[in-house]
Order: C-alpha cells, then sequence, then structure tokens
C-alpha cells in the first residue's frame, strides 16, 4: 500500500492554500466543507475564492509566496501554484517542518494525496488512485455515486442516535448485529431514504417492542420501463438488489430480471392478452401473504406501474390489508419508444398536448372516447393497440381526424430489436399486411411522428 487512508479532523484547524487558480478554489471548497481555517496566498484569486471570504471561512494574503511562509501553525499545506519551482519550495519548507503537504501535479512532492469523495457526511466514502491517475478515481467515484442513496448519511445519523438503545435491547452482541443488518437492508433503512427519518424512529421501538422479533415484510411496486436496462432508476435498482422473492410479468426483459439479486425467488405472473396466466386477484393476494410473512417483495412491472399496469389495484389491496408499500415510476412506453424513435411527443408547430389510451378490449369492444381523441395539435399513444389497428384508424378517420395523418408503429422499443414502421392511418394496415410484428407494440399517432426520420438516432 503505497498511501495509507487516514480521515482527519480539520475544524477550526489552520491550512495553508499557495495558489488562487481554479484548482486552489476546489481544494479551498473542501476544507472550508471540513471546517478549516483557511489561508490563501496569492497575489489574485478567482471568484469562487472570493465568496468564501465573504462567508468568512477564508484569509486571503495578497501577495506572491514568501520564503517562510509555511509554519508550524498549519496542520495542512496544498501548493496549487502554475510555478513548479513555487510549488516545490513549498514542498521543501513543508517536509522540513513535517507538516503534511499536497502538491497539485506532483505527486513525487507530496506527503499526503486528496482523495476523491462521495459525501454523504457523516458518511464518507475516499476514493484513491495511488496519484496514478485522478481521472480514474474520478470515474470510479461517479459509480459509487450511482450506488450510494443521496440519504445514506441521514441514516448513520439514525443509527448513532438510536444505538445506545438498541444496545440496551438486544443485549446479545450477534443478535444485535443481526438487528442492524436487516435494518440497514430493509424497510427500515427504506424509510430514511424516502425522507420518512420520524417513521423509521418508530419502526425500530416497534421492532424492538416486539419480543418475537417477527418483522413485518414490505412489497416494492417498481416499474422497470420499456426494455432497456439502463433506463432503470437508482431506487428501482437498490430494491431489485434486496428482494427476497420477485412476482414478474412477461413484459420484463430478461436482462433487467438479470439485475433482480441472485438469491431472489423468481415467480411468473404474467399475462397474455386473452389468456390470464394468474388472475389479477391472486396476484394481489400473493403480494399481501408474501410480505405478512416477513418477506421483501419485489413486484417488477414494464414501464411505468401506474400507467396500465394495474399497480393501482395491487396496492389497494396492500393498503386495505395494512402492508406497508413503496412505489416506484418507471419510465412509461410512450416516453421510451417515441424518445428512441426520435418523435418528440409534443412540439411548438405539431401538438400541445398529449393523451394515451389503451387498444385493449373492454367488453368485446373498443369503448374510447373518438372525439377527443381526433382533437388536432395533440399526440394520441395508443398502448396495447396491435389488434384493433384497423378498427382504431378507421375511426379517427370517421370521427374527422386527416386521412393523411401520421402514425408510427414501435416495436419493442428501446431495445436492440427496435423496429419502427411509419405510414399514415389510411396507409398503415396496407403497410403492415403480411409483416411480421413483435410484440409489444406502441402506436403513436400525430404530426409529430413527421420528425421521426430527422430525429431518429437509434436506428431501427
Ligand atoms: N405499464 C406499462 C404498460 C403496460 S400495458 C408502461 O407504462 O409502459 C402493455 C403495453 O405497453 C404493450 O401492449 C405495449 O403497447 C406497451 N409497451 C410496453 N413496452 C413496450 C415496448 N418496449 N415497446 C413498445 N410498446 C411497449
Amino acid at each position: 500500500m503505497d498511501y495509507f487512508p487516514l480521515f482527519t479532523k480539520l475544524t477550526d484547524t489552520p491550512c495553508l492554500i499557495v495558489g488562487g487558480g481554479t484548482v486552489a478554489a476546489r481544494k479551498a471548497a473542501a476544507l472550508a466543507r471540513a471546517g478549516a481555517v483557511i489561508t490563501v496566498i496569492a497575489p489574485d484569486i478567482t471568484k469562487n475564492l472570493a465568496s468564501l471570504i465573504e462567508d468568512k471561512t477564508l484569509t486571503h494574503v495578497e501577495r506572491k509566496y514568501q520564503q517562510g511562509d509555511v509554519s508550524s501553525d498549519y496542520r495542512l499545506v496544498i501548493a496549487a501554484t502554475d510555478d513548479t519551482q513555487v510549488n516545490q519550495q513549498v514542498a521543501e519548507q513543508a517536509h522540513a517542518l513535517a507538516i503534511s503537504v499536497n502538491v497539485i501535479d506532483a505527486p513525487e512532492l507530496c506527503s499526503v494525496i486528496l482523495p476523491s469523495i462521495i459525501d454523504r457526511d457523516p458518511v464518507i466514502v475516499a476514493v484513491s488512485s495511488g496519484a496514478r491517475s485522478p481521472v480514474l478515481a474520478r470515474v470510479l467515484r461517479a459509480r459509487l455515486e450511482t450506488l450510494i442513496p443521496a440519504r445514506y448519511g441521514r441514516l448513520a445519523e439514525l443509527i448513532g442516535k438510536l444505538r445506545n438503545k438498541v444496545r440496551e435491547q438486544i443485549t446479545v452482541p450477534q443478535a444485535r448485529r443481526g438487528f442492524w443488518e436487516r435494518a440497514l437492508q430493509g424497510p427500515i433503512s427504506e424509510l430514511v431514504f424516502s425522507g420518512r427519518d420520524a417513521d423509521a424512529e418508530q419502526l425500530v421501538e416497534k421492532v424492538l417492542a416486539d419480543t418475537e422479533n417477527t418483522e413485518s415484510g414490505e412489497v416494492y411496486l417498481v416499474g422497470a420501463g420499456p426494455g432497456d436496462p439502463d433506463l432503470l432508476s437508482f431506487r428501482a435498482l437498490r430494491l431489485m438488489q434486496q428482494a427476497d422473492v420477485v412476482l414478474y410479468d412477461r413484459l420484463v426483459a430478461p436482462e433487467i430480471l438479470d439485475l433482480v439479486r441472485r438469491e431472489a425467488e423468481r415467480v411468473y405472473v404474467g399475462k397474455r392478452r386473452a389468456y390470464h396466466a394468474v388472475r389479477q386477484e391472486e396476484i394481489n393476494e400473493t403480494l399481501a401473504r408474501l410480505a405478512l410473512e416477513g418477506k421483501r417483495v419485489l413486484r417488477l412491472k414494464g414501464g411505468d406501474p401506474f400507467i396500465f399496469g394495474r399497480g393501482g389495484e395491487e396496492v389497494e389491496t396492500l393498503a386495505e390489508q395494512g402492508v406497508p408499500f413503496q412505489i416506484v415510476p418507471g419510465v412509461t412506453a410512450a416516453s421510451g419508444c417515441a424518445c428512441y424513435a426520435g418523435i418528440p411527443l409534443t412540439h411548438r408547430d405539431y401538438a400541445q398536448s398529449v393523451i394515451f389510451v389503451t387498444g385493449h378490449l373492454k367488453d368485446g369492444e373498443l369503448q374510447l372516447n373518438w372525439k377527443q381523441l381526433a382533437q388536432p395539435q395533440q399526440t394520441v399513444v395508443v398502448y396495447m393497440s396491435l389488434t384493433n389497428i384497423d378498427v382504431l384508424c378507421d375511426q379517427l378517420v370517421a370521427h374527422g381526424m386527416s386521412a393523411d395523418t401520421p402514425v408510427a408503429l414501435v416495436s419493442r422499443g428501446t431495445t436492440v430489436n427496435q423496429d419502427v414502421i411509419t405510414a399514415t392511418l389510411a396507409s398503415l394496415s396496407d403497410e403492415i399486411e403480411g409483416k411480421e410484428i413483435h410484440a409489444p407494440t406502441l402506436t403513436i399517432i400525430g404530426d409529430v411522428v413527421k420528425l421521426h426520420d430527422k430525429l431518429n438516432w437509434f436506428g431501427n
């Protein structure tokens, strides 16, 4: 190990920065967050540094560096000028006084290096490439940023607050460790992450009071997006990775299912158009039952759970039975397909509104408000439309929409197999006749479809 990681307390501690440019400003901002008392020596300073002076966190000595400026008053010295000779002098003086020194772009002169940090105060993750490549450290940092929930620091605060109480109640160290491990990966931490700290604290109290230690489970109703796994949200991914069991649909792509925690039990509850594999009521009941058994149940849905996803019905049952749940939005097929096909759903010149409808039959009929759909300057997106596409086009024309209105049929949108067929209300039926079209498909109707040729970036 070239460098030993060490977290240093700098509150109210004098630190010196030599140089007044952007790098110096970046370092000063970091030191200021740690509560350091900063002196900057430089003839000129950038605006960002100047604003720190106003905040009284920084004193500016307005001149060039002079021999003797580094004194044993300082705990840490940073040389950040663009003059390598000056930087070297600063380093030598600091070394002579055994003061920690960091020199920009000169690892050989440094006694300490400043890592890239992920700040979830009081939790700090520091990344160092051992001065080999700051860019590499930054790339790694960006990756970690996406993995650690923004409110992780709040979680640490809460644990700090409750630690003594838990220690008193659960006296066996092993049991205590088990308690915190579950708390950090289950409903308690999830409550903190969604900003409900007081509820989290209450839940800890409840679990502590429960002598049998029966922790209740929870249901995560999660939108998995239209297909491309990159479109998952951070929260979706986190919950997917901590589930005990997952109930999923046909619409959830295998690549997405692969991201669910490996040990999780997988239950397919997919439906097909006329053939319902598992009745909706049964799904609703299963979710409640598994959660009441204490499991973390992931209900993974294609797109967004609240758009033609029956997610509302599922959580209604949970609410009625007092099962805790959370709902995570997903990218719905309309926005996923529209973006990946280069078809803006609204556009100043073509459409001021957009309407989502389902082409699914109700009582054997397409019951839609045709007049409302046939309005000008509007984009109509039809989910579950393929079987009834002819009726759909005919009815729109019969209710006053121009037969020349452009239409796009997007099949397997956002995936590598995406296919976009464009036509008009009048020609679509002939256009797709005899073609093999893979489900799922979405129909976009309106003048915005004209932009597809120009804005198509993803390819067909
Ligand atoms: N809750 C989902 C919709 C479920 S209904 C959402 O928000 O997207 C199922 C319909 O969604 C399909 O019949 C199809 O019309 C549409 N759909 C879902 N994923 C799609 C995709 N990748 N490409 C095209 N259409 C899709």
